[in-house]
This record gives C-alpha cells, structure tokens and sequence, in this order.
C-alpha cells in the first residue's frame, strides 16, 4: 500500500489551498467531489439567448421545476437552485446527515465545495478580527498577498481600507449599477452628517474578474450568474485544483466518502467509501489533512474518537436583510450591467458591545420575479406586478453580525453517526438596524422595519470555529499551526479552526490560513 506524505480530505477552498504550497511532497486529495454536467446552451447574455433561443425552461427553471424551490419550500440561496446548480449541494442529506434545531443547515460534496456557489466577497482579518485567534495579521499578510496574486481580486482602497486594510495588486473594481452608482455618490455627499456617523460605504474586494488575467476572462454580465456554473470571471478552486492535478505531486480521487481515520505511531489510516459499490478501502499517510468543512472536519474528528457524548462549539454569522428603494426609479428597467454580485459593502462600528458589522449591498436583477414576488401580501398576479415596477428602484443591504461561542450553539455526533446541531444564542441588534434605517433615509431610500427579513442561523454559510485554534490547545482544539491537540500527525485547515467568527465573509482568511498551514507542513 503507498504511503502519503499528506492525505487532505476535501477539495474546497481550504482543501485545494492546503495542497498547493505541497509541490515537494507526494500528496493524495480525497473528496466526493461532484462535478456540474455540461451547459453548452447557456453561452452568452441571458437576454439574447431569450431571444434567439425558442426554449430555455429545462436550463433555468428545470424539468421539475427546481428554480422555483423558494415558492415551496424553505428559501435557500438563489445561486443554489437551478438545475445546473444542483450539484453543489447534492446529496449531502444522505451523506451527510444532520438533526438541527435552529440550525438551517446545507453543506457541499462537490468538487471546490460550497465555493461553486459562492458571492466571491474576499475580505483580510485585520487584527481586531484575529483578537481571539494565536495569529495575527502579520502573520497572515503574506499568504492574503499570494492568494491575491494568483486569484486576482477586483476592488480598491477606499473608505474601507481601514477594516479591509490596504492591498496591493488590485485589479479595477467591476462596474456598478446606476442604482448604487447612486447610492455611492449619495453617501459621498452625506457621509459627514451625524447619521452617518461610524458608518462606512464602499467597493467590495471580489474574487472576480474585472480584466482578463492568469489565462482566465474577465466578467462579462451576462445574467447567468445563478443559472451556469464555473464561470471562469468568478474564482472556484477548482481551477486552481485542476491545474494542480496536471502536476505529478497530486492524486486527486473522486467517489470517495471518508468516515474515520486512526492515528498509528508513525502514520494515520484513513478509512473511506468508494460511493460507487459502498466498499470501504484504507489508505495511510505521514500526515493528515482534515478539510472538510467545519462541520464535517468536526464530526470525522468526533468519529475517530468515537465520541457521542461531547458538545463542540459552532460559529455562524447571524443575518439580516433591509430592503432599500429609490422611489425615483419605480417602473424603471434595470441597465445592462446590472449584476447579481455585491454592488457596495458597508461597515458600521458604532456598536463596541458587539463589534465591527458589515453589510454586503445587492440589486435585485438576479433572482427571478417569483422568488421576491411572495413576499408581498398581494394577489398572486398583484404581487408579480408589483415586483416587476419595484425590482428595478429596489436593492437589499444584507447585514452580517459577529458569531458567538455560546454553550447552548454547539454540535455532536449521535450514535446513528449523524451530527446533531443546536443553535440557540445570536445577537441581532434592533438599535442597530435602526441605526443603518436611518442613514439609508438620510441618503434618499425608503427602507421599513416590518419588510427586513431575518434569515435563520445557518444560512450565511459561514460554517466555523468546531475545533478551534488556541495558544495553549486542549482537547478537540488546535494549536496555533493547525495541529490537533494530543495528535501527532493530524492537522485542521478549514473553518473548523477559526478561533471566532467576525462579521466578515470568512473564506479568503480560510484560503490564507490554510496556505499558511500547509507550508508549515510542508518544511516539516
Ligand atoms: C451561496 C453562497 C454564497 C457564499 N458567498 C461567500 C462569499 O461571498 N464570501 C465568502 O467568504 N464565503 C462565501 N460563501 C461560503 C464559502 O463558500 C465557504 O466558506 C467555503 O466554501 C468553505 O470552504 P471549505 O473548504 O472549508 O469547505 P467546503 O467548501 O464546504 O468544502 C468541503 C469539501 O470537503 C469535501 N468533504 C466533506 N466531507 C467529506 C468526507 N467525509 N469525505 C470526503 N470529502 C468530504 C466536500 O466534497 C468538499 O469538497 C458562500 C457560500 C454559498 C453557498
């Protein structure tokens, strides 16, 4: 049987971003890894595709109606309903299972994992994020600084540079829509007034491209961000991965579902399904990788110690949702660069007893009329009426809190092997979202509490801090290089190892931290 110098379970932004400082080593990935089927037909502006195509039911709404998910069921994220999005999250119940209480969860077995579905919103700890954490942004800088290399990052330093802090080599921010072209100059114009105190507006730091660069093309707004996947504009690790596999250092294996691993003297022995005939196969290395997911780097954690009876900490961002209109612009059209992509972020720190929180702002060119359209307390053909003249005069300013280690959010695993999650204990804050009501008002939009919708915990994706890193580690905890406590060979690279969740999209710290690890691993 080969022995591996590293066996890395997974292949999402942490997975891929663990084996790619690894060149010197032999290295197998082993994942589920679904892949998308083929989209040939969606190539183009989805306007003139509607124009020239006769029939594109199957590849936006889909055969069993899947684009239309949201009018039936729980909502999920618009990016992850239509057929040729269904890959990013298939199967995970039946792989995967989870019994939750206030926990909404979803998790990917695809190849590049939850990040086929990502917003590409790509935002650096600064050192009052990294507070609870054994690193510091120093630390961090140089693999922020390499990943922004090799991934190329549109955005710009800005009022937000504070808290995004300044980074070299980005490319020009993309294009924004009149709307928030709008906002933009409207915040511009107010921002020395009280309202606006403590608050700051600018351009998103995205892991999409604003020109062509490292072989792939640049964003082409073509509206077919929720129905296509694998744009090349839009970074997925997989690309990197691919690229990686072409290399003789890498054996990447697909089809395969690992449940447990034992940690020998000299070696791990990591047990995994082969999905395709359910046979269980071994495979040994010097050194393990866990990249699973918080969730599931947590509970192959639990499993190897054949533990049913520990609680482990879960970190989640809590959510909410502010509707904004420009009365000005009802009954107008949406402009051609209309994109369902972050438009604007927005950090208020006005609020010590809770932290730094920030908002990632959206037009609503994206989702389909009958995902908004169910929102209003109308008729049917009222509220698709009104969601065509109010769409285009509408943007949503989606609000991120910090997580909270509490003991009543935790996770464990059952004697069935299911996780069982709980999640009770958030901060959203009404005088802060009043706050934020306000200075929209100030700069000219509408927005009314009774229309903010709150999410349930779970849904920011922003799965973390199960097996956290400390200075001084104790049982299921890491140290400050990612390695389990009381584990010789064992190593933690995905959100799993965060030491707390600030208000920020979580997955380029994930990518850095993991470049950071596995260099580490790799002097070794
Ligand atoms: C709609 C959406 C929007 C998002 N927007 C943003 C954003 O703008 N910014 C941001 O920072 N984050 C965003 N995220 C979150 C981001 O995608 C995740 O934080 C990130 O993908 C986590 O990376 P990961 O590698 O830790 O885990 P995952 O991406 O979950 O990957 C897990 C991998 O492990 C494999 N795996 C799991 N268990 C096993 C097992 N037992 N055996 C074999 N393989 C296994 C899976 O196949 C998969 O390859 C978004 C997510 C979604 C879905």
């Amino acid at each position: 049987m080969v022995l591996y110098d590293v066996i890395i379970i997974g292949s999402g932004p942490a997975g891929t971003f663990s084996a790619y400082p690894l060149k010197t080593k032999k290295v197998l990935m082993l994942d589920v890894g679904y892949s998308s089927s083929e989209t040939s037909e969606l190539q183009g502006n989805l306007y003139d595709l509607r124009a020239k195509v006769p029939d594109l039911f199957d590849s936006l709404i889909g055969k069993d109606f899947e684009s239309l998910h949201n009018l039936f069921n729980d909502k999920i994220s618009y990016k992850l309903k239509a057929p040729y999005m269904a890959y990013i999250l298939k199967n995970w119940q039946q792989l995967s299972p989870v019994k939750s209480t206030g926990y909404e969860t979803m998790m990917s077995f695809a190849k590049g994992g939850l990040a086929n579905g990502w917003g590409a919103g790509v935002y650096q700890f600064n050192d009052q994020d990294l507070q609870n954490f054994p690193i510091t942004e120093a630390e961090l800088l140089p693999f922020y600084d390499e990943l922004t290399a090799h991934i190329g990052i549109s955005g710009e330093n800005d009022d937000l540079e504070p808290s995004f802090g300044y980074s070299r080599n980005l490319l020009p921010p993309l294009k924004r829509s009149l709307f928030f072209e709008n906002f933009l100059a409207s915040y511009k114009k107010n921002k020395t007034t009280k309202a606006l105190n403590n608050i700051k507006i600018g351009t998103p730091r995205l892991a999409i491209l604003s020109q062509d660069y490292n072989g792939r093309s640049s964003y082409k707004y073509d509206h077919l961000d929720f129905f296509r996947p694998l744009n090349p504009a839009v970074y997925n690790p997989l690309f990197t991965l691919r690229d990686l596999e072409k290399e003789s250092f890498l054996t990447y294996l697909s089809g395969y579902l690992v449940v447990t691993y034992k940690e020998m003297k000299d070696h791990v022995e990591i047990t995994a399904k082969k999905l395709a005939d359910n046979t269980l196969h071994i495979f040994k290395s010097k050194k393990l990788i866990l990249a699973a997911g918080a969730l599931n780097t947590a509970k192959l954690i639990l499993k190897a110690n054949e533990d049913t009876e520990s609680r482990l900490p879960l970190l989640d961002n809590p959510m909410v949702c502010i509707p904004i209109v420009d009365f000005r612009k009802i009954g107008s059209h949406f402009d051609r660069y209309e994109s369902p992509i972050a438009q604007l972020n927005l950090i208020y720190e006005g609020d010590s007893s809770i932290g730094p929180i920030q908002a990632s702002l959206y037009g609503s060119s994206g989702p389909l009329r009958t995902d908004i359209s169910a929102d209003f307390p109308l008729s049917l053909s009222g509220n698709m009426a009104m969601t065509k003249y109010l769409a285009p005069a509408a943007g949503l300013a989606m609000i991120f809190y910090p997580g909270k280690f509490s003991t009543k959010n935790y996770l464990k695993l059952n004697k069935n092997d299911e996780l069982e999650i709980n999640y009770e204990d958030f901060t959203l804050c009404e005088k802060n979202e009043a706050i934020l009501m306000k200075a929209f008002r100030t700069m000219g939009y509408f927005c009314l509490k009774a229309l903010n919708q709150y999410p349930k915990s779970g849904n920011s994706l922003h799965h973390a801090g199960t097996i956290p890193m400390k200075s001084r580690p104790q049982k299921y905890q890491t140290d400050a290089d990612g390695k389990l406590f009381g584990s010789n060979h064992v190593y933690v690279t995905d959100g799993a190892c965060f030491s707390d969740l600030p208000a920020k999209n979580l997955t380029f710290t994930i990518m850095a931290n993991a470049l950071r690890i596995a260099t580490k691993i790799g002097n070794i």
